[in-house]
């Protein structure tokens, strides 16, 4: 279709030029009294046969570069609109697509960081930092989607963040089982000791079930509460279960 028509069009741009002068492209055209008042002014005085073969040039010209457009099909990745070749120069979307993935990004970028934020101040729960380092994990591949559609280097490495986060887990587990020592030191309250220590082990527990990928890091943590815990049932004679 799109050649049959570029053909006609290059066809009527010859006729009109070699033989406008004397009407032809007007007789083919059924305008008969144009294509005799052609004939006998000599195309009108050569000045009507030079219009005519400037706008059929023009035509021509028009339709091959929508024809290059169609025929390369440069079209946005995402909503498939034609974009002109020198935007597709270094856009694989069009302006709309790309501003609004733009804003996404932008938005996106903002929630890990707050989110980043609230995990490094630090949560009362041990399960709300896994369920944090789910959401950032998801907004990293969105992310590092997005990028990969706008051109631009995704601003974290998957496995960089899963290893900082693996970190700050151990660092939250640490601090609780220092923190609950430090407690029963002042007090001297090893009753509490224990019962903070054997909650903490819960929570890891109900943690592993919860989010099985952390298994691994998870289950020598467990191991060293109950570690510590035994060492306080072993230190301390007035306890009720020493043997
Ligand atoms: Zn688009």
């Amino acid at each position: 279709m799109q050649d049959h028509t570029r053909s006609e069009r290059l066809s009527s741009f010859l006729i009109t030029f070699l033989f406008g002068w004397f009407g032809l492209h007007r007789f083919l055209r059924r305008e008969i009294g144009m294509g005799i008042l052609y004939l006998c002014t000599g195309g009108l005085f050569g000045i009507g046969w030079m219009v005519d073969c400037v706008r059929s040039l023009l035509c021509l010209i028009r339709e091959e570069e929508e024809g290059e457009d169609l025929d390369s099909a440069i079209r946005c990745r995402r909503c498939g609109r034609r974009i002109s070749f020198s935007h597709a120069q270094q856009h694989t979307l069009c302006h709309s697509c790309e501003s609004q993935l733009n804003q996404e990004y932008t938005r996106t970028a903002q929630h890990f960081s707050r989110l980043t934020e609230e995990a490094q101040a630090g949560y009362p729960h041990l399960e709300d930092y896994l369920r944090t380092f789910a959401v950032l994990l998801n907004d990293v591949d969105r992310l590092e989607e997005m990028a990969d559609e706008l051109q631009k280097t995704p601003p974290f490495q998957k496995a960089e963040l899963q290893r900082a986060l693996d970190q700050r887990f151990t660092e939250a587990v640490s601090s609780r089982i220092s923190m609950a020592l430090e407690k029963s030191q002042i007090n001297s309250d090893l009753d509490r000791l224990k019962s903070e220590l054997t909650a903490l082990t819960e929570e890891l527990i109900d943690c592993k079930y919860r989010y099985p990928q952390y298994t691994a890091i998870i289950t020598p943590m467990i191991d060293q509460v109950k570690k510590t815990l035994r060492q306080f049932d072993r230190s301390n004679p007035n306890q009720e279960n020493q043997g």
